[in-house]
């Protein structure tokens, strides 16, 4: 099925076609989703289809209040429920035991869901006005950058989806952090837009799930958030531009431009000071960059600590040079 593709502000039209079973695309703190009622398999079809996901890839459920966590889930351990209070509404995804009434589609037949209750003005609105929670994956083609603005997931899902909630560019940039449970102790299965340490702040060790053929989280895959054109990430960036020298190449990096290279050609996404910053503008930069068909696109990594994990997460499993 083809749609003429609507961007628009208006949370009652988005709310009329979700009440259809079709998809609509929301803005979260984190990055845009293709959102569709968790509790009808016909509309969750229709997400993996448009986002031409494979359905052994589960799909994060949208709620609009705490109370509807205890709705999805049969339990709630101690650890989580310290986690929701701190950390609910905002970039945070828990695993718990599903309840029937939440369909296998929607967790490709795992025993537990992930839900999350995202810290957005728009989101929280439609939400709170919908019978339903909201299954949503990130608004971009498997495997492809995710979307922080209107115009991205116009650009990857014309044609496929009748209508675009615009809420602005996403505040936080990346994906939700996501946490599950295994006998008790909290498991890290995505980094992401909250710390480890802010974490661990909370409910002490945490284990990080370094398991990346775990189809439990596909956000783990090796490559994943990939632009078209070739990705390199690299601490060297000077070294990496002597190695392509005589190619076209566009730089992403931070605190200043490269003077190896023509300002145009390079994208600065902040201070390394400020990630939160960073991770804002990162996946813009990615879109942007990508559009210009450069023969390979260098990043610079950042050390390895706090949201600058995080990021170098998304960056090495974008990069596939
Ligand atoms: P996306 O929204 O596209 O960024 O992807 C959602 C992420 O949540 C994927 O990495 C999923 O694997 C993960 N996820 C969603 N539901 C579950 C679940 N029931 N168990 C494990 N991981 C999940
Ligand atoms: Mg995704």
């Amino acid at each position: 099925m083809t749609f003429k593709t609507e961007i628009g502000t208006d949370i009652l039209r988005a709310k009329q076609f979700l009440d259809k079973e079709e998809i609509v695309a929301i803005p979260t703190e984190t990055v845009y989703g293709l959102a569709a009622n968790a509790f009808s398999e016909n509309a969750i079809n229709k997400v993996y289809v448009a986002k031409m996901r494979p359905t052994n890839n589960p799909l994060i459920v949208h709620v609009a209040r705490e109370e509807w966590i205890y709705q999805l889930a049969t339990e709630v351990n101690e650890k989580a429920e310290l986690l929701i209070e701190k950390f609910m509404p905002g970039p945070l995804t828990l695993l718990l035991p599903k309840k029937k009434l939440v369909p296998d589609i929607v967790t490709s037949g795992l025993p537990d869901v992930a839900i999350r209750f995202p810290n957005h003005p728009t989101a929280k609105k439609l939400l709170s006005q919908l019978d339903y929670p909201l299954a949503a994956p990130s608004a971009n083609p498997f495997g492809y950058i995710s979307p922080t603005t209107a115009q991205h997931v116009y650009n990857q899902m014309n044609n496929k989806i009748p209508f675009i909630l615009d809420g602005g560019q996403c505040s936080a940039g990346i994906e939700s952090t996501i946490i599950g449970f295994k006998n008790n102790l909290p498991v890290i299965y995505r980094l992401g837009s909250i710390t480890l340490s802010e974490i661990e702040a909370v409910v002490g060790k945490v284990i990080i799930n370094s398991n990346t053929k775990d189809i439990l989280a596909p956000g783990m895959l090796k490559k994943h958030y990939s632009p078209s054109t070739p990705l390199l990430l690299t601490e060297e960036i000077d070294e990496a531009m002597k190695k392509y020298n005589g190619k076209n190449i566009g730089l992403i990096t931070y605190d200043s431009y490269s003077p190896l290279l023509p300002d145009e050609q390079q994208i600065v996404l902040g201070k390394s000071t400020n990630l939160g910053q960073v991770a804002h503008n990162l996946y813009a930069a990615m879109h942007t960059i990508d559009a210009v068909g450069y023969d390979i696109i260098i990043v610079k990594k950042l050390p390895d600590e706090g949201m600058g994990k995080s990021i170098n997460d998304r960056l090495t499993r974008a990069s596939n040079v």
